[in-house]
């Protein structure tokens, strides 16, 4: 995981967020033993939403990150806020039937709305412009789309979707790349660092402390035996060697640091594609899959508008797909490709404005100046992964991609699990899911030989 999280760190360098971001105080390692009631592991938006809803609760939290806040994915994605799931709705229907799914397709909604909610209520400044687009690349893609539109009408209640054929498309896209497309009003998108470290100046606000360069080596949970997991009293979660981690024998568990330890009620693990050998049991349920974004020079505003008039967050739907938007300052943020070997693309700005090319030929005198990516947490049916490996021991995790709107609302279910009420973390907590298959060795190639089987079928 070291390896991951260097990669991470030289794909971080050249991003167009770290250079547009807002001024940020630095937040101090942890040293010594603190208590808490709930420490949360990871500063983005999963952690940082769960500890401001905790905090909200008068519970006193610590939060532990690793490098800074936003540091990870949440500081570097797409910045498009899209209800919905990665997985779409099937696994939800199939695991816990069609009445729960529509609660989860109605939270998800839910999760845009609070998220323009904590917009609004601690004046984060964050450029939230609204509409997201989804577009099809091909005849046989958009009788998919179309098809989609219909089942979340009749079965969801989605009548805020907006069908657009191939002409109406072409008004809100400059490009002769689509024949389809469908808008969703309710969607939107936003500068996702600047919207992290707002939330995170909101927690602390609240009297949540953050320690930074503080990567958690090992938890342990105090909960008593014979419970969830199978931990005993004192009983070692996790620990990369050669910390000893141990509860306090009260019924309190440990979270530790190189330099120090909280004693806490509960923990939550929010730690992304990253966490690793904290926690093995969750690391094999998931899978870290490399994203990329590039930035243009800024295009003026006429210029820009010209390509994306109404200003909407637009992805298409192919497996792998692209994603993009205007930027405040005019210029287009486009984002695509994946490895899934997590070994970046060689010469990135290039492999991208290839990309950009594609979709958008009328840029190829626009200089590229940011090019960078980030891991996302895929999980094998691609549904988010949230529960609990002991009683006091809870997580959030496999946001396959689809994350910005989705780990607010995750925050909050979870803080609302942790204070006495897990009805809504439950009905997530109610999915299964499949370790990869492979074991460590072998499962980062199986996964590169089968998503090449669906880029294949993207072809035809
Ligand atoms: C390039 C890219 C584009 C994307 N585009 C979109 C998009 O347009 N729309 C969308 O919905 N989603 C998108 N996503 C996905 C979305 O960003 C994520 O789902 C979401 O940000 C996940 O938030 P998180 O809080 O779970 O994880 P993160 O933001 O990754 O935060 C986890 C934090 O935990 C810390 N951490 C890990 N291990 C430890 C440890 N042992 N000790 C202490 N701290 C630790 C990390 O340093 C990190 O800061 C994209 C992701 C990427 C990478």
């Amino acid at each position: 995981m070291m390896r991951l999280q260097a990669q991470a760190q030289a794909l971080g360098r050249n991003s167009y967020y770290q250079d547009t971001a807002h001024p940020a105080p630095a937040h101090p390692p942890l040293t010594g033993s603190v208590r808490a009631d709930v420490c949360v592991v990871g500063a983005g938006l999963a952690g940082l939403s769960a500890a401001l809803e905790l905090a909200r609760r008068g519970m006193k939290v610590v939060v532990l990150e690793a490098v800074r806040v936003g540091w990870g994915a949440s500081g570097r994605n797409g910045g498009q806020a899209l209800a919905g799931y990665a997985s779409d709705m099937g696994p939800f229907e199939q695991q816990i039937g069609l009445a729960a799914a529509r609660t989860a397709w109605d939270m998800s909604r839910e999760a845009v709305r609070l998220m323009r909610k904590r917009i609004a209520e601690h004046a984060i400044d964050c450029g939230w412009n609204a509409g997201a687009l989804s577009v099809a690349v091909t005849p046989k893609k958009a009788r998919a789309l179309r098809q989609w539109v219909d089942t979340m009408q009749e079965r969801y209640g989605a009548s805020h979707l907006q069908w657009l054929d191939a002409g109406a498309t072409r008004a809100q896209v400059a490009s002769e790349r689509y024949c389809a497309g469908v808008m969703d009003p309710e969607g939107g998108h936003l500068h996702p660092l600047n919207y992290t470290l707002g939330l995170a100046r909101a927690a602390v606000d609240l009297g949540v402390v953050i320690h930074e360069d503080s990567e958690v080596r090992g938890v342990a949970s105090g909960a008593a035996s014979g419970q969830a997991g199978g931990f005993g009293r004192g009983g070692r979660l996790a620990a990369a060697a050669p910390l000893d981690v141990r509860t306090d024998g009260g019924g309190r568990a440990c979270v530790r640091t190189a330099q120090g330890e909280v004693r806490c009620d509960a923990v939550l693990l929010a730690g992304n594609a990253n966490l690793g050998a904290v926690a093995p049991q969750l690391a094999r349920r998931i899978m870290p899959v490399g994203t990329y974004i590039m930035a243009t020079e800024p295009l003026g505003r006429a210029r820009a508008e010209r390509l994306i008039p109404s200003r909407a967050a637009v992805c298409d739907t192919q497996f792998v797909l692209d994603y993009y938007r205007l930027s405040d300052d005019d210029r287009l943020l486009f984002g695509g490709r994946v490895s899934y070997s997590t070994v970046s693309p060689q010469d990135l700005p290039a492999t991208m404005r290839r990309g950009m090319l594609r979709v958008f030929p009328q840029l190829g005198d626009v200089a590229v100046t940011h090019a960078w990516g980030g891991f996302v947490d895929i999980t094998m049916n691609r549904a988010p992964d949230f529960g609990r490996l002991a009683p006091d021991i809870y997580y959030l995790q496999g946001f396959s991609g689809h994350g910005l709107a989705l780990t607010g609302l995750a925050g909050q279910l979870a803080a609302e699990a942790i204070a006495g009420q897990a009805e809504r973390f439950d009905l997530f907590a109610r999915l299964q899911h499949r370790p990869f298959p492979g074991g460590d060795l072998l499962r980062t190639p199986a996964l590169v030989l089968g998503m090449l089987w669906y880029r294949l079928r993207d072809l035809f």
